[in-house]
């Protein structure tokens, strides 16, 4: 495994790639890895001949800058199972490689930005969306591999590459869970043993939620009743609950059980924020 930190480093390595005619996967993630990222190198490793993994954590995407900062940083460890699953390249551009200077232009990504995520963190798409275009322009892969734990920014690539006729293709991965349910997020880490405890009320509420959308119920008292659950787990605090089209991304005031939803939550956990999803009609 090669870990390489500048254009000129990958350069070379990818100009033998394209000439024995290689597929070249890209696995974008900020380091700190669970098996949930795993899920996504091995998925890149089955599609891919060279799998790349970039780690790097992106400040332009953090509208808070006390998590940027306590963003956990484990790159010995990080490099230790990426190099158990065999992966080829570790990407770790510094700040500099990837912002020689801070960018002028700003991704206004309409509609797709008005709600979920993009209303509680302003700017975090545009970040996004500025990171994943250099990302793609300095490894230049085939295909991308990002996961379904971020439902938002799934849609939010996706259309970056359509408006931008960007030649990569975009794989979606499952969200991959710890056994109680919790959804695997490199901020878990930063929970104390009580936050850990009432996390498990962001899959309780999306299944409870579904199981009685599913019954009949109707979505507002849902909606209504989950807030009311939150408000009895003292660390625990709501941010938003959302049944949405998953790839429009627009809010549902009613279920419909012959339109796709899928239900967006994301909480604080005392400091920490998370976020998770399910499918009620895929
Ligand atoms: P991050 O390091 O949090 O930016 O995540 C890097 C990639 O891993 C993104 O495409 C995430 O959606 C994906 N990812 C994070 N957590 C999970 C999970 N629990 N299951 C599947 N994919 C995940």
């Amino acid at each position: 495994m090669q870990v390489v930190h500048t254009r000129a480093d990958w350069h070379e390595y990818w100009l033998r790639s394209i000439k024995s005619n290689k597929s070249i996967g890209l696995v974008p993630t900020m380091g700190a890895l669970h098996e949930g990222h795993l899920d996504l190198v091995r998925k890149a490793k089955e599609e891919s001949d060279v799998v790349v993994v970039s780690i790097f954590v992106n400040p332009t995407q953090f509208n808070n800058q006390e998590d940027f900062e306590n963003y956990p940083n484990t790159l010995e460890s990080d490099l230790d199972k990426l190099s158990n699953e065999n992966v080829d390249f570790v990407f770790v551009p510094d700040t500099k490689t990837i912002y020689p200077e801070k960018p002028v232009i700003n991704i206004n990504f309409g509609e797709l930005e008005r709600v979920l995520e993009g209303t509680f963190r302003p700017g975090h798409f545009n970040g996004v969306g500025i990171v994943v275009s250099k990302l793609f322009n300095l490894i230049r892969p085939h295909k991308a591999f990002f996961g379904q734990k971020d439902l938002q920014q799934t849609g939010i690539i996706k259309q970056l590459v359509k408006d931008l006729s960007m030649e990569v293709d975009l794989i979606i991965v499952p969200t991959r869970r710890e056994e109680d349910g919790l959804a695997m997020s490199s901020r878990n880490m930063r929970l104390s043993t009580q936050e850990r405890n009432q996390s498990l009320i962001l899959i309780n509420s999306l299944i409870k939620a579904k199981q009685e959308l599913l019954a009949g119920k109707q979505w507002f008292e849902v909606q209504n009743q989950i807030k009311c659950d939150f408000e009895e787990k003292p660390l625990a605090s709501l941010e938003y609950f959302e049944l949405i089209h998953p790839e429009r991304f627009t809010r549902y005031s009613k279920f419909d059980e012959n339109q796709k939803s899928s239900i967006c939550v994301a909480a604080y956990l005392g400091k920490i924020r998370l976020i998770d999803n399910l499918p009620i009609i895929p």
